[in-house]
């Protein structure tokens, strides 16, 4: 039989920006729409042209994606025509493959947050959909506050709706915009609503208030809706917006789903799944949610004793899927298996191919463990776990040594009174026989140590000419006294390549300056300096 297509809609960098602390700029969100391109979802929502600067800039050139970039805006002001409303041509104007107008569709809202009538409010649905279409544009209309509108007068929210589809909007999106209806409501209004339209034009746009974003969207689902908006690791204003990190697997994984739809993201991609909320976790310089359902470090964490024997034996006995269909894996503490057959793929991919009962895997794999309990986070800083590995196995020439290194700090006036923080840094380090001592000045005591290591390497220098630091990350872990800093450096050089290393230290400066170090030596391996 045919499976139905289900579409899906991220908001990510739309609703998912109003999370309480969440600041994107425009390359991180470049960077999470590439993820979600890469993952096989349908719609990507990326903001508010005309709305920010960064929006603005994001939608002022066209993004090469397979996804359907989304730009959100809203309908034509109340009195206005299409064509005089700036915010309205704004949106026209933007490099997006559809447009997601929102509307709204209590008449509460029309009266006291608009001031206007529910005639003027179904005109301004109409001419904007219009508008858009003349454009080219797929377009879509959130219905803002649906089901509170639904429950206080069904007419008028359904007239929305309608008038949205009748006028050739692609979607309608039932949105639960203050999060409190529950899933046997939705389940029955969704109902309702695909008796009027059909449900392959229907969306379910979920927030997570009550705790049942993902399973109000599975009602709408079950219900009719064919597509689904939410957002990475559930992120969005108050309490986040439903989780597409949760809602996929169950899609694909679940047979009651499952056999019915299929989706743009293929197995392959579901596979990367905890990669990419990792990812954005890491973006956000955030802590990822250990028991986040699916992705979580302890999603398929069992602890010594019987259900760790039983699960040796046959995996099913405890977990409701297999870990690696979602990029996850499993964890036991008494003899870690799915840990050395990770090491081993993780080998294989770096090219650093072993014998599997080769004793040093279980050697990294224990240093790996140690290191990581300190701080160390190899998941996010593929260069440094290249670097262990290479060490064990005797694969990285000695280039180089830092005899010392001292790093100063110094407020003063400059020469022209004003008040200034320099930072200058002084590196020794010792190349084949040489000693050599390099001196820079940066904006902080890092760029300070960074520029001076980087100054000269002597006959290595030349192999380090196209490195650049694009990123870096501070984290505090443990908090209080027993605070120790992990820092994540992002590198790039000429041919385009980026990798992560990562430092560990009750010292900023100690832990900045392994991860700068593991960078430089992971270049010199990866360009192939002699020893
Ligand atoms: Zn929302």
């Amino acid at each position: 039989m045919a499976r139905e297509r289900l579409y899906l809609f991220d908001t990510t960098l739309r609703d998912g920006a109003q999370t309480n602390g969440v600041d994107f700029t425009l390359a991180d969100k470049l960077t999470i729409a590439r993820l979600l391109d890469e993952l096989g979802i349908d719609y990507i929502e990326a903001g508010y042209p005309g709305a920010n600067p960064i929006d603005t800039d994001f939608f002022s050139e066209r993004r090469a994606m397979k996804a359907r970039l989304t730009a959100f805006g809203m309908t034509r002001r109340p009195g206005r025509s299409a064509s005089n409303d700036p915010g309205l041509v704004a949106l026209l104007d933007a490099h997006a493959d559809a447009i997601c107008f929102v509307a709204k569709s209590w008449d509460y809202h029309v009266r006291v947050a608009i001031e206007t009538t529910e005639e003027e409010n179904l005109a301004s649905i109409r001419d904007s959909v219009r508008a858009a279409k003349a454009k080219g544009r797929e377009v879509l209309l959130d219905c803002e506050h649906f089901f509170d509108g639904y429950k206080a007068k069904p007419d008028f929210a359904l007239a929305c709706a309608q008038a949205a589809y009748d006028e050739g909007a692609r979607w309608v999106v039932l949105c639960d915009t203050n999060g409190g209806t529950l899933p046997h409501e939705v389940e029955r209004i969704v109902g309702e609503v695909c008796e009027k339209i059909p449900g392959e034009h229907i969306g379910i746009h979920a927030h997570n208030d009550t705790e049942q974003a993902v399973a109000n969207t599975f009602a709408a689902v079950r219900s009719g809706a064919r597509q689904i908006q939410g957002t990475l690791n559930g992120l969005g204003e108050r309490c986040g917006n439903a989780n597409l990190v949760s809602i996929i697997p169950t899609l694909k994984l679940k047979s009651e789903y499952a056999d019915k739809f299929e989706t743009g993201v293929s197995d392959e991609a579901l596979g990367r799944l905890a990669r990419v909320s990792h990812a954005v976790d890491e973006l956000l310089n955030r802590a990822a949610n250990r028991h986040a359902p699916y992705v979580g470090e302890s999603a398929f964490a069992t602890k010594a004793g019987i259900h760790a024997s039983a699960i040796m034996k046959e995996p099913a006995t405890y977990e409701h899927i297999a870990p690696e269909r979602v990029g996850n894996r499993r964890k036991l503490l008494v003899s870690d298996q799915a840990g050395r057959s990770n090491v081993l793929a993780e080998l294989e991919r770096i090219g650093l191919a072993v014998d599997k009962d080769d004793p040093r895997v279980i050697r990294l794999l224990d240093e790996v463990k140690e290191r990581e309990a300190i701080g160390y986070a190899y998941e996010s800083a593929d260069a440094s776990f290249e670097l262990l590995a290479r060490r064990l196995l005797g694969k990285v020439p000695h280039y180089f040594e830092v005899e010392k290194f001292d790093v100063n700090v110094e407020q003063r006036n400059n020469a022209k009174g004003e008040r200034v923080t320099v930072s200058q840094a002084v590196v020794k380090i010792k190349v084949g026989g040489q000693e050599l001592i390099s001196v820079a000045e940066g904006i902080g005591p890092v760029n300070a140590l960074d520029l001076a290591l980087r100054k000269d390497l002597g006959e290595y220098q030349s192999y380090i000419k196209g490195l650049e630091l694009t990123d870096y990350r501070v984290r505090i872990l443990n908090g209080g006294t027993q605070a120790v800093t992990r820092v994540l450096i992002e590198s790039a050089d000429e041919t385009g390549d980026r990798w992560t290393t990562v430092g560990v230290s009750a010292n900023i400066i100690d832990a900045s300056f392994q991860a700068l170090m593991d960078s430089i030596v992971y270049k010199l391996v990866k360009s192939g300096a002699p020893a």
